[in-house]
């Protein structure tokens, strides 16, 4: 089976991460798509974001209608263990789960690929499979080898003798590929729809799947639906159990 593993904080997911994994569903054949919530993602820690249970069941909310689509709870539980989710651990964790025929592809965005250097054992997890990175507006895919640790970054003489490498859209490493995908000019970000919430959860469903617009409804996330500070106070009585949120470890 070929697989991708595409991992972020998904608060919440959006139209663009479904685009991009149908985009990548298309051009590499891929049987699934895992969608994987991180629980404490290394590069928003102390940044305030839904809680985990949130932020996976609006993905499982988004992709209950397509076969290829799995949410995945491969990083869950790091939180309350205040363990950062590193994806070279995540990738391996995974890998051991798969058939040696598998293949095995890392999902990401432009955006975020541009901090892979500054990743836990950048090396390793590029050396663990292939890449499949995606345009995202704003950013070039002509930027992807800049972004590479030197180690792996290929000589300016091997990327002349690929009769364009930007042509072929791949980019080889020494034991793994990236593969450009640049069809993908989704304006959208989980940033985008925080705000809409904030204003009026009507304009959710320009961003959102219905489902995830009437989750976010549903349980006031990111101030949907909470004009006076006395609704608020209403939620703070619930018991916590009964609204599926979880402790947060204090500092
Ligand atoms: P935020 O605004 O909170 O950073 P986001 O929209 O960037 O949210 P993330 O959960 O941070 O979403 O991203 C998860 C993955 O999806 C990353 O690899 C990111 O690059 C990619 N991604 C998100 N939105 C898009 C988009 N519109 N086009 C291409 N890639 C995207
Ligand atoms: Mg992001």
């Amino acid at each position: 089976m070929k697989i991708a593993l595409f991992g972020g904080t998904f608060d919440p997911v959006h139209e663009g991460h479904l685009a991009v994994a149908r985009a990548a569903v298309k051009r590499f054949a891929l049987d699934r798509v895992y969608f994987v919530p991180a629980d404490l993602p290394p590069h928003k820690q102390g940044v305030e974001m839904a809680d985990y249970c949130h932020r996976f069941a609006m993905l499982a909310l988004a992709t209950i209608a397509e076969d290829r689509f799995v949410p995945s709870l491969l990083e869950a539980g790091n939180a309350s263990a205040r363990k950062p989710n590193y994806s070279i651990h995540t990738v391996r964790r995974l890998k051991s789960a798969l058939q040696e025929s598998d293949k095995l592809y890392f999902l990401i965005g432009i955006d975020a690929f541009m901090d892979i250097a500054k990743w836990k054992h950048p090396v390793e997890l590029l050396s663990e499979c292939n890449f499949i990175v995606v345009s995202r507006p704003g950013y070039s895919l002509t930027n992807v080898i800049e972004a590479l640790p030197e180690a792996v970054r290929p000589s300016d003489e091997l990327l002349k003798s690929l009769s364009p490498w930007h042509a072929s859209r791949m980019v080889p490493l020494p034991s793994k590929t990236i593969y450009l995908l640049d069809k993908v000019e989704e304006e959208i970000s989980s940033t985008q729809v925080r705000q809409a919430a904030r204003k009026s959860v009507k304009q959710l469903s320009r961003f959102v799947p219905r489902l995830v617009a009437e989750y976010i409804k549903k349980e006031h996330l990111y101030g949907s639906g909470m004009p006076s500070s006395e609704s608020e106070n209403e939620d703070e009585k619930r018991p916590k159990v009964l609204s599926f949120r979880r402790e947060r470890p204090s500092d």
